[in-house]
């Protein structure tokens, strides 16, 4: 029995992520996190009487990849808009935004369970300053270098009806953001944080209830816990008899509790209109194909092929779609030598091991060299722990493997040719041989290895003279 037997769960999440530009969206300022406070800033930023906004082209095509990875409908035209209100991090005193007409409409995100989320839209605005509140009577600190960094907004529709697919619907969000280098989406940073609206119907009922709003959580754990405080408290007005007020609500982390900030009747009146100093932005089909061009698989595709296409364990391909990095470095080993889960093993336990504990790495070596190292061991002329030796020359030295094996003198150099040569020689001359191998192979193989060791000096790959005696005797 819990309280919220009698009823489900109605959540509508709206993401902001930060985009990640070189510069902030409507200034030539960067777009960086923790630089000394106030000096990413300008004019624009600050918002400084007569400063014109200049819009960033790439910030538009972020969007527009982010409206693409989710499946919105690209608007051919869509407008800023002046989004008023009063606070110390807003310098301007009003954001720029979109409200009439978004840059990006519908799409969906569909959850494991096959469970559709759709969106109503993802628009582009801009973030404010941040505050740090230092103490009741001590005063405040405002940093403008976050204000006009560019933000999506992820705006959903009510169709979530758990913590646990929101939290899962979140993960999906950052996973493709980040795999199309939309943005990094660090919740630590406040780069990817996100408002619960939630309210409960009771089951069987068409009638949505009333519902409240929990801003800007930045954790998964947090996202979690809100809703399920939320839901709780919900349920309990309701069966008591009581009426849910429409309000903002703010979650308070270390309490594990959310309390009213606002009700809907001191919410704000925005007083939007159009942006008179920035154009509508045209968008063309031309143009949106360009930018689709220059996107990558989404990695749950990816994911797919790995294990389809590659035969690769569901483990093997989660690891390596983990970033666009690892999956891109993955698969230009993999068209060098064609043979995945060795070059899986390799970059799973061999390389890792050598970035571990680096956030944003580089495999310290190319994808060509390792191939070749790969392929050297796979077809036995030199054997693992040889391999790894290659491994660390080749990243110290920076020279191509191939050559360095020879230096090294690691190279086996019978080739097969000539193993196969000194087979059929023995088989010639000791007809015995082949009569005892018809009739129990296993009692001679070893006389059969140690007599094309003792002719090649020992050079041989006595692992390859048993695979290769077969086809001789
Ligand atoms: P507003 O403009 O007041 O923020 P919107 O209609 O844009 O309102 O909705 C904001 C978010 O609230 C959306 O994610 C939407 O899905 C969600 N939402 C709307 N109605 C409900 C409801 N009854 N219960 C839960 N979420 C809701
Ligand atoms: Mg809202
Ligand atoms: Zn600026």
């Amino acid at each position: 029995m819990s309280v919220l037997d009698d009823f489900d769960v109605v959540i509508g999440l709206e993401i902001h992520a930060e985009l990640k530009t070189r510069t902030k969206v409507f200034c030539s300022c960067k777009n960086e996190f923790g630089d000394e406070p106030n000096t990413n800033t300008c004019p624009v930023c600050t918002g400084m009487p007569g400063a014109l906004p200049v819009l960033n082209k790439h910030a538009v095509e972020l969007a527009i990849k982010a409206g693409l990875s989710f499946g919105c409908a690209i608007s051919p035209y869509s407008v800023f808009e002046r989004k008023n209100y009063f606070y110390p991090d807003l310098a301007k005193a009003y954001q720029i935004s979109q409200l009439v007409y978004p840059l990006n409409v519908g799409g969906q995100i569909v959850l494991d369970s096959g469970k559709v989320v759709r969106l109503n839209r993802i628009h582009l605005e801009e973030d404010a300053g941040k505050l740090t509140h230092i103490g009741r009577g001590v005063g405040t600190l405002v940093d403008y270098n976050r204000g006009g960094t560019p933000l999506i907004e992820m705006v959903t529709e009510p169709d979530i009806s758990s913590a646990d697919e929101a939290v899962e619907f979140l993960k999906k969000v950052r996973e493709t953001l980040v795999f199309e280098d939309i943005a990094n989406c660090k919740m630590e940073e406040g780069g990817m944080r996100c408002d619960v609206n939630l309210s409960l119907k009771r089951k069987g009922s068409n009638e949505f209830g009333t519902r409240t709003e929990m801003k800007n959580l930045n954790s998964f754990k947090s996202v979690q816990r809100a809703i399920q405080f939320e839901a709780e408290r919900q349920a309990e007005v309701l069966s008591a008899g009581g009426a849910v007020v429409q309000e903002t609500r703010k979650w308070d982390d270390d309490r594990g509790e959310s309390f009213s900030m606002r009700s809907k009747e001191q919410a704000q009146d925005y007083r939007y209109f159009p942006d008179p100093d920035l154009l509508p932005i045209k968008i063309t089909p031309q143009d949106v194909e360009r930018i689709r061009g220059t996107m990558v698989m989404v990695p749950s595709e990816r994911r797919k092929r790995y294990v389809e296409e590659f035969g690769l364990p569901e483990y093997d391909a989660q690891i390596l779609t983990s970033s666009k990095y690892i999956s891109d470095y993955f698969e230009n080993c993999v068209k060098n030598f064609n043979s995945p889960k060795k070059i899986s093993n390799w970059i799973m336990v061999d390389l890792m091991k050598l970035v571990k504990g680096q956030e944003e790495f580089v495999f310290p070596i190319d994808e060509k060299s390792l191939a070749s190292i790969i392929k050297m061991v796979e077809e036995k002329v030199i054997n693992k722990t040889v391999g790894l030796q290659l491994l660390d020359k080749c990243i110290e030295t920076g020279k191509d493997p191939q050559v360095l094996a020879k230096e090294m003198n690691l190279l086996v150099t019978i080739s097969d040719e000539q193993i196969l040569e000194l087979l059929r020689k023995l088989k010639i001359e000791n007809a015995k041989v082949a009569q005892d191998y018809s009739n129990s192979p296993e009692k001679v193989v070893g006389f059969i290895v140690g007599y094309v060791m003792k002719n090649t000096g020992g050079k041989a790959n006595s692992t390859r003279v048993r695979e290769l005696i077969s086809q001789v005797f």
